[in-house]
């Protein structure tokens, strides 16, 4: 089936996991879990493992097994402003995504203000037609299938005539398994027995587009 959208994963997929700007995003969520729950910080993260393939992201997780309500002191404890000024302007990015045929949107389990600051040092935020961010999807975004339906509801696009590609295997698994076109972004060669289409560059994309 022609293919008539391509959605992209924001973090660690316009960009390169190399900047760290995701491992910071990790060692301050490991920050806020420690003090949260008043537990080690090995305790936290054992505690997160064994839960969090029930849910999309760590939030989604405290707010159904530990009473977690404040979802903006969440966010503003992880997303603090200037978390992107590692990052700088891509024209090579930028030349690629305007040469796709396609267009283009942004499917982040990130909130809005988030997903802004990483475009806008990019210097690609206009290169995309929607953003959907994880408010956007009541906080449960992917891999659960409500959250992929739900883009595509608004984009008025087939799972099998959108390409998803995303750095996270098990959101890109999700996406396949409703019949998508999900390609999972390795740059580090990090899933060399992972069942579905897989490219360690994104220029890779062109491949598929078809
Ligand atoms: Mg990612």
């Amino acid at each position: 089936m022609t293919l008539h959208y391509i959605l992209f994963d924001l973090d660690n997929t316009l960009y390169s996991p190399r900047y760290g700007l995701e491992l910071n995003v990790g060692r301050r969520i490991a920050e806020f879990l420690v003090a949260y729950l008043g537990l080690s910080l090995e305790e936290a993260l054992n505690q997160r493992r064994e839960r969090i393939q029930r849910y999309g992201t760590t939030l989604e997780w405290l707010i159904a097994e530990k009473g977690y309500t404040d979802i903006e002191a969440y966010y503003k404890a992880i997303h603090p402003e200037g978390e992107a000024d590692t990052l700088s302007p891509d024209p090579t990015l930028r030349a690629f995504l305007e040469s796709l045929p396609l267009p283009r949107g942004i499917l982040t389990n990130s909130p809005r203000e988030h997903a802004d600051r990483i475009l806008s040092r990019l210097g690609i935020a206009d290169l995309f037609t929607h953003i959907f961010d994880i408010r956007w999807h009541g906080l449960k975004g992917k891999p659960h299938a409500e959250a992929f339906h739900r883009t595509l509801n608004a984009l008025g696009t087939l799972p099998e005539t959108t390409l998803f590609i995303d750095d996270t295997p098990r959101y890109v698994t999700g996406y396949c398994i409703l019949g998508g076109q999900g390609i999972l972004l390795d740059e580090e060669n990090a899933y060399p027995a992972y069942p579905h289409p897989r490219i360690q560059n994104l220029r890779e994309l062109t491949g598929f587009l078809h």
